[in-house]
């Protein structure tokens, strides 16, 4: 599924209808409370072993805003070090664009697959399903990206994909779709990680073998010498960056760093933040191309689509610092509950709250009702490794939301409009408090009217007192 295809996620209702179903599965809940739970604790003991911790978030944050407030000088130089390595760069201003360049290449080396390295970017503008649409298959290596893909499902998680299952649905999904795709599952296959493992490495083994194109995505670009970073866990990124003789990156444009000493801090700190690992199992680095040695040709597809808007949002920018770490997915009360497919997007999570409305706009019902899918508790910006202060995002974006005249938040300004009113105005305001005294034994216990039944239906509604603090103060102080 992608984010710009008919009944996909740009369709889905707005996200308190959307989670709702989340919130009422049970197994649903227990597998993303095990999984986020034990990741954030681990995260948290990875931290603690740096003395520097603070020192490195606050470089990482300062060498991404230095770095968003001269992109474009950072960019034209990253473009000029790729060429002379022997790459091709080409920008894409939206998904369109950017399927539209990627499809062509592919189709000049005239393959019909291909393999692909876990990218948020061309998840984002639905390169997979474009492909296939084009006659070209696209397969997906990660494991829990295979998972999903199998499935037929969505990613719910930044970093892990598949986190709202558990292994005997893994096993299940193996057991009757690897088949159709290639390598069938083995024989009697268990739910046992090894044997999912083992299952997942035969098949896709296949593929890398076969495979003469590869796509992936890129953690971090350094403009200096035009050099792109993968960081992963599994290997998979490795043989897709090595083994094809093309090769195709998607990458936001955000992604640039100026230099290797900038490139330091986040290799610090995502890994860390994200797999709780002082540092990625396997971090590949490739410029250009070398002659006899990994892919001959490389192409570099930068992607804007929505980025350079939400560069020009004082406030709303920060998000593009962003290393997609997925710790604040990992803290988050909201997610935890929710599940990652009601903030329809592939950037679930605070994270997703605050860049998918800001990429795709807050036009849709789904994406303006986004900024409100937080309680502000602020756990996502103690845990964000380059301090996106992600409920000072939200609230902004409520704001810009409000004053769209989104829908349903014109009550919400009514209602606050009304209090200004009682507030300024003492006399009506102590009346009223002793009118909602006096008749407080006919109180409903749950509001009425649509937005505010539901608003009250997880939560108690305040006992009046018998009355009036002012009125108390008068008798008994005066
Ligand atoms: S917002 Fe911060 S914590 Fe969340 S994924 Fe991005 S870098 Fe990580």
């Amino acid at each position: 599924m992608n984010e710009t295809s008919g009944g996909t996620f740009v369709g889905m209702p707005a996200f308190p209808e959307a989670a709702r179903a989340a919130v009422g599965d049970a197994t649903l809940r227990a597998n993303l409370r095990h999984a986020t739970h034990t990741i954030r604790d681990k995260r948290a003991r990875a931290v603690a072993e740096l003395d520097d911790w603070a020192e490195l978030r606050q470089a990482g944050k300062e060498i991404k805003d230095r770095t968003l407030r001269h992109l474009d000088e950072h960019l034209v130089r990253l473009e000029e070090a790729v060429t002379a390595a022997g790459g091709t760069v080409h920008w894409a201003a939206d998904a369109d664009e950017a399927n539209r360049i990627v499809t062509a290449l592919v189709r000049a080396t005239g393959e019909t697959e291909v393999v692909k390295v876990k990218s948020m970017a061309t998840q984002e503008i639905g390169l997979n399903e474009h492909l296939e649409a084009e006659g070209i298959a696209a397969y997906e290596t990660d494991l829990a990206e295979l998972i999903v893909q199998l499935g037929d499902d969505r990613p719910s998680h930044i970093l892990v994909p598949a986190i709202h299952r558990n292994r005997g649905e893994i096993r299940d999904i193996f057991r009757e779709k690897m088949g159709r795709w290639g390598r069938p599952a083995p024989e009697g296959l268990s739910d046992t990680p090894a044997d999912l493992a083992e299952a997942a490495r035969l098949h896709l083994r296949e593929k890398f073998l076969r495979a003469r194109v590869g796509i992936s995505g890129a953690n971090f670009m350094v403009a200096e010498t035009g050099t792109l970073v993968v960081v992963e866990s599994e290997g998979n990124g490795r043989m897709c960056l090595t083994l094809p003789e093309t090769l195709i990156s998607v990458v936001g444009v955000e992604k640039v760093v100026p230099t290797w000493r900038d490139l330091e801090v986040f290799l610090q700190t995502l890994p860390r933040s994200s797999t709780a690992e002082r540092m990625n199992p396997y971090t590949s680095m490739w410029t250009g191309t070398s002659d006899g040695d990994g892919p001959s040709a490389f192409h570099l597809v930068l992607l804007d689509n929505g980025r350079t808007d939400a560069l020009a949002d004082e406030v709303g920018r920060q998000a593009l610092r962003c290393i997609r770490c997925s710790a604040c997915l990992n803290v988050c009360p909201v997610y935890e509950r929710a599940s990652g497919h009601a903030y329809g997007s592939v950037y679930p999570g605070p994270i997703g709250a605050i860049l998918t409305p800001q990429l795709r706009g807050t036009v849709s019902e789904i994406d303006a009702s986004l900024p409100y899918a937080s309680s502000l508790c602020g756990a996502c910006y103690e845990v964000c490794p380059v301090a996106i202060d992600i409920p000072e995002v939200l609230v902004h974006l409520r704001e810009r939301v409000a004053a769209e005249g989104g829908k349903g938040h014109r009550l919400e300004r009514a209602a606050i409009k009304a209090s200004s009113w009682v507030l300024d105005h003492p006399t009506a305001l102590a009346t009223g408090e002793r009118i909602a005294s006096a008749t407080r034994a006919l109180h409903p216990k749950r509001l009425p009217g649509p937005g505010a039944r539901q608003w009250s239906e997880h939560r108690n509604l305040p006992e009046l007192p018998a009355e009036p603090f002012r009125d108390w103060w008068k008798k008994n102080r005066r």
